[in-house]
């Protein structure tokens, strides 16, 4: 499945992402593709398996065990959609890698450890949220959004060419839209986390968070444009993924 727009919109008949389980921020929850996602599905299947069993399905175990499930899913749908389209999978798989994949991978991971640290901070420091006004911000949901961020980057990364670009068609049907998640995620987490209000310490955070938008910017200008265009219209019509559109307010 990918989200190819009906013939009805000329614009974008020829521009299409990946299927959006690929692009989305995994809070099945709140999005509005939840009834029709095979990932989705495939999940809330093994959640009732675990329950038939007698299992507890929000133990760690039982988690983990999902998350390697839907790995294991959203793996296979890629390569099934590759073969549909007349792409070698094994095209993706044996992809070199380059410096310039490394390079982000990194970048990803310091964003990732310095926002945690961030986040560990404040959770242990509870009055100083309060004076910065920010006693109700969810630290689970910054931390998952950090975790989401490193790993889609680590995605993106994986497209890079020696030169740090994306080049080919599945760097352009799945590297785009990632892109504009990080993009999306990032601009998220800075309303849940202000900069101006946070205290001069983090200067670990400021830095990282300043890396990865300074590493995106090059990447997002090759794709923005027709891809911005196209999610757009993926949002007018209520098909694209959270937190494109989320069943409570829309895009
Ligand atoms: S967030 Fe939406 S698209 Fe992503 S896995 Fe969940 S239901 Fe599927």
């Amino acid at each position: 499945m990918t989200t190819r727009l009906p013939d009805e919109v000329p614009e974008a008949a020829t521009l299409e992402f990946s299927a959006p389980h690929n692009w989305c921020d995994r809070r099945c929850e709140r999005c509005l593709l939840s009834p029709e996602c095979a990932v989705f599905l495939l999940s809330e299947r093994a959640r009732r398996q675990e329950i038939a069993a007698g299992r507890d399905p929000d133990s760690v175990e039982s988690i983990w065990s999902r998350v390697e499930q839907q790995l294991s899913a959203t793996v296979q749908m890629l390569e099934v959609e590759c073969r549909d389209r007349g792409i070698d999978p094994s095209t993706i798989e044996g992809r070199e890698r380059h410096a310039s994949c490394e390079e982000l991978e990194d970048q990803a991971s310091e964003y990732l450890i310095a926002l945690l640290d961030l986040v560990e901070t404040l959770r242990r420091n509870p009055r100083a949220l309060a004076s910065m006004n920010l006693s109700d911000v969810d630290l689970d949901e910054v931390s998952g959004y950090g975790y989401l961020i490193a790993g889609k980057f680590g995605r993106v990364a994986s497209y890079l060419t020696e030169e740090g670009i994306l080049d080919g068609e599945v760097a352009a049907i799945d590297g785009a839209p990632n892109l504009l998640l990080i993009r999306r995620v990032l601009n998220e987490l800075d309303e849940l986390l202000p900069v101006q209000r946070l205290p001069r310490r983090p200067a670990a955070y400021l830095a990282a968070r300043e890396d990865v938008r300074r590493r995106l910017e090059p990447l997002l200008a090759a794709v923005t444009g027709a891809c911005d265009a196209h999610l757009e219209q993926l949002v007018r019509l209520g098909r694209a993924p959270s937190p494109f559109c989320v069943a409570t307010c829309g895009s």
